[in-house]
């Protein structure tokens, strides 16, 4: 049964702009990218929503840096998207007015990007200084203004795996109950260029993501049957080392239980059918998957992953 009726999203790109550094982006390459102007940004939003598009989220690169955020925020307002989303370092939103500008212009869901609990954790992953002591005053200030759907993602690599439960508790702590746990994408950018170093081994950092997620096991769930209730989840993820975890905290197949389609335009392309590309292009269930009994449900693991770590720690699930 589905949670609400089934959403068609456009994550728009804009640019890859951004005033953090985190060591892990996978856009950090392409920060010199040709940015689309106004008047190019307010025009895919359009074109987005005369597709059918309900579901709008502003993803880079960092929006929020943009002096037009809020006009292509009205924007989408105005061409009838239903979820208006940004996903963000938070640090704009430390500034009060413009926590209140964006919710004013029909912003009614953030996402805010949590790599440590700490100071000292988050900014030595963010590369800035101040980016962490930012980001909670963003996340208070969004709280007094909107009352759309708040929540987190946290990108899982060698830096922070170990410490994934106390993020988990310090995460919960904001209220909000949608959160992603985000298995470093190596496909590009700054983890694929320095992958050993960045990308943690699926058998050791499992058990940690595994201890985060099941901090939501007491959380109350609705009483319909089916319902999705809260978003605690992992993301990319192969199946095998999270079977008790599908579908309802494994990103993947919760977008499939939410989402009709989903679109990505950005400066350097355009995917109309988001989750095949990723499915195709960026991951791989190698020949040691054959006879799984997740075999049809799962994505694999990154291809990226496999050419450096191999396959040996997929365990393919009997039944
Ligand atoms: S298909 Fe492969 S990666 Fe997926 S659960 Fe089975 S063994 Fe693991």
């Amino acid at each position: 049964m589905k949670e609400s009726p089934s959403f068609k999203k456009l994550v728009l790109i804009p640019g890859y702009q951004c005033n953090n550094r985190c060591v892990f982006c996978i856009n950090a390459d392409k920060r010199a990218l040709k940015i689309k102007d106004t008047a190019a940004a307010r025009a895919e939003i359009i074109r987005g929503a005369a597709r059918g598009c309900d579901y709008l989220e502003f993803a880079g690169g960092e929006n929020t840096i943009r002096p037009d955020f809020c006009e292509l925020v009205r924007c989408a307002a105005g061409a009838g998207f239903r979820r208006i989303a940004v996903a963000t370092n938070g640090r704009m939103f430390s500034y009060p007015a413009f926590a209140r500008r964006a919710a004013d212009s029909g912003l009614n869901e953030v996402i805010f990007s949590v790599h440590g609990h700490t100071p000292a954790l988050h900014d030595g992953l963010t590369r800035v200084r101040g980016s962490f002591r930012q980001l909670l005053r963003g996340i208070e200030n969004v709280k007094k203004v909107m009352k759309g759907t708040l929540g987190t993602n946290t990108t899982v690599m060698n830096g922070n795996y170990r410490q994934l439960p106390e993020i988990g508790r310090f995460i919960s702590g904001f209220g909000f109950y949608n959160s992603e746990f985000i298995f470093a994408d190596p496909t590009y950018g700054g983890v694929k260029n320095d992958l050993e170093r960045l990308m943690p081994r699926i058998s050791e950092c499992a058990p940690y993501m595994r201890a985060c997620l099941d901090l939501a096991a007491s959380w109350p769930r609705p009483a319909r049957p089916g319902a999705l209730g809260y978003n605690w989840a992992a993301r990319y993820v192969p199946l095998c080392h999270f079977r008790d975890y599908y579908p309802l905290q494994i990103s993947e197949a919760r977008e499939a239980l939410i989402y009709a389609n989903v679109q990505h335009v950005a400066p350097d392309y355009t995917n109309l059918d988001a989750v095949k590309g990723r499915r195709e292009l960026g991951r791989e269930k190698p020949a040691s998957c054959r006879g799984c009994a997740l075999y049809a449900r799962c994505e694999g693991i990154w291809k990226e992953y496999l050419k450096v770590y191999g396959a040996a720690e997929l365990k393919p699930v009997k039944k």
